[in-house]
């Protein structure tokens, strides 16, 4: 939809009446209803109906007033518990799966008014690079049809770049947030591991991956996490931060609009040659660029080297499919998945259910993650990887002693075509060296816009250390500024 508000303009528009939500929500299913991109696996278009005409109707009343998302559409990846709505993974085993109770963050946004439009399309138990591997067909990239929307929470980036959403929740455990977010020209963030809740999050490796905000522009983002990381007590790896201000990541910059430079005055920022050499050009001038604007605005940069990031692949990907081969062992037909339909014995059931529901990529991590988790490989594989991540995860820290943030590319090239990578996963699986080891570390971080490369957009990410989010949000705020008005 063309001129789709921010949702900082819906909340403002509906409050003062400016907006009608029913509209809004109305004209967002129609362009969903018309879109070729296939972002939705389930709509939720009967509830968000009713629920707009509910924002309509008490706009005007205190507590309304006081809701920070007031009426604004919002999609849900399908990784996600949502009460009463079919939850997927997009997956054939969790078909037909309601839960009976929202996600942590679900509740957040329902309390702070959101309309959820419906669950969106991503690579099956968010196992992927692409969205290829949804058992609900690909989704396609809204810059060209023929390309990849990046993963896994590709439904969510695509539908936001379409105009399908106004806001999006995604899932982070390797790059899912930021990949898709680079691939269409959209803004994502992945938080310091801890600062949201994972309750209601089906689990691909809870070690790593958190839920995260993804929206058109960074003050939406900010407004976003801020709601995202309401605390939660079903979540015990969620960091009780005792200081209310510093999930207030909407208010300390928007004053700054205006003038640029005391955003980035005084601001170090490193880059680190493992993220950036081996770019495609285009990319790397994208960022090259991006970087030279800041230092025009006041900030200085320092280009440096991070040894351990050449483990980072490979730590990752143990790491990942040991944790994933173990949370999907659930998945067997009695506890949850399809259900046995026959008279046989468990065995049987079991190895049925689990070899018709499953991906096939789903089913080669779970192989790799239990030959990497069984006696005899468990310390010559899982524990080298865990040491290995300390490593990284240390040497984070040292660089944040002297840089307050670090810049490089999201993704090594733009978008890719549907079905270039899927037959090949080595190649795809190397597609993420940018972002694992920001999970590793356990370090926030955003994509944002930065450019184009044969009409296909480019993504800047910035890095921070642990609940430093405030400061990449800002840095990305200016750097917006400066970008659009390019
Ligand atoms: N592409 C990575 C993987 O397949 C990351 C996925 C994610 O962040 N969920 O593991």
């Amino acid at each position: 939809m063309k001129n789709m508000p921010t949702a900082i303009e819906v909340v403002e528009g509906i409050k003062t009446g400016t907006i009608s939500c029913e509209e809004l929500v109305s004209k967002i299913y129609e362009q969903i209803e018309q879109s070729e991109l296939n972002c939705f696996i389930t709509l939720n278009k009967e509830g968000a109906l009713e629920q707009a005409i509910e924002v309509d109707k008490n706009r005007a009343e205190g507590e309304y007033k006081r809701k920070k998302l007031l009426g604004v559409p919002i999609a849900i990846k399908d990784s996600i518990s949502t009460k009463g709505i079919q939850t997927t993974c997009a997956s054939k085993i969790l078909t037909g799966y309601v839960p009976p109770y929202d996600a942590t963050v679900v509740e957040a946004l329902k309390r702070e008014g959101a309309i959820i439009l419906g669950k969106t399309n991503m690579d099956e138990f968010c196992m992927g690079t692409s969205t290829e591997t949804s058992y609900y067909g690909a989704t396609k990239n809204p810059y060209d049809l023929s390309r990849v929307p990046g993963g896994s929470s590709g439904g969510s980036a695509a539908a936001i770049s379409a105009g399908e959403a106004v806001l999006a929740l995604g899932s982070d455990t390797g790059g899912s947030i930021r990949c898709p977010a680079s691939f269409c020209g959209i803004t994502g963030l992945k938080s310091t591991y801890g600062l949201v809740s994972r309750h209601g999050l089906i689990a691909y490796a809870n070690s790593l991956e958190q839920i995260g905000p993804m929206a058109s522009n960074v003050t939406d983002t900010a407004l976003l996490l801020e709601v995202l990381s309401a605390k939660d007590e079903h979540d015990c790896t969620q960091v009780k931060l005792n200081n209310n201000a510093s999930t207030n990541y909407c208010c300390s910059w928007l004053n700054e609009a205006e003038n640029v430079s005391d955003i980035f005055k005084g601001m170090k920022i490193g880059v680190p040659k493992e993220f950036i050499e081996g770019v495609s050009p285009e990319v790397g001038k994208a960022v090259w660029d991006a970087i030279h604007k800041f230092e025009e605005f006041g900030a200085t940069y320092e280009e440096i080297s991070m040894q351990s990031m050449k483990y980072a692949l490979t730590s990752y990907y143990l790491i990942a499919m040991s944790e994933a081969s173990s949370n999907l062992a659930r998945f067997d037909g009695l506890r949850y998945g399809l259900r046995p339909d026959k008279d046989e014995d468990w065995h049987t059931t079991f190895s049925r259910i689990r070899g018709g529901g499953f991906g096939e990529e789903v089913k080669r991590r779970i192989i790799l993650g239990t030959y990497a988790l069984s006696a005899g490989y468990y310390g010559k594989y899982y524990l080298k990887a865990l040491k290995v991540r300390t490593l990284i995860k240390d040497e984070f820290d040292d660089v944040f002693k002297k840089h307050d943030i670090l810049a490089m590319p999201t993704m090594p090239f733009v978008a890719f075509k549907l079905g270039e990578r899927i037959k090949d996963p080595l190649s795809l699986y190397l597609a993420d060296v940018n972002t694992v080891p920001i999970n590793l570390a356990g370090v926030p971080s955003i994509s944002i816009p930065c450019g184009f490369s044969q009409g296909l957009p480019i993504g800047l990410q910035l890095v921070g250390k642990h609940f430093d989010e405030d400061k990449i949000l800002r840095a990305a705020f200016g750097f917006e500024r400066i970008f659009l008005k390019k």
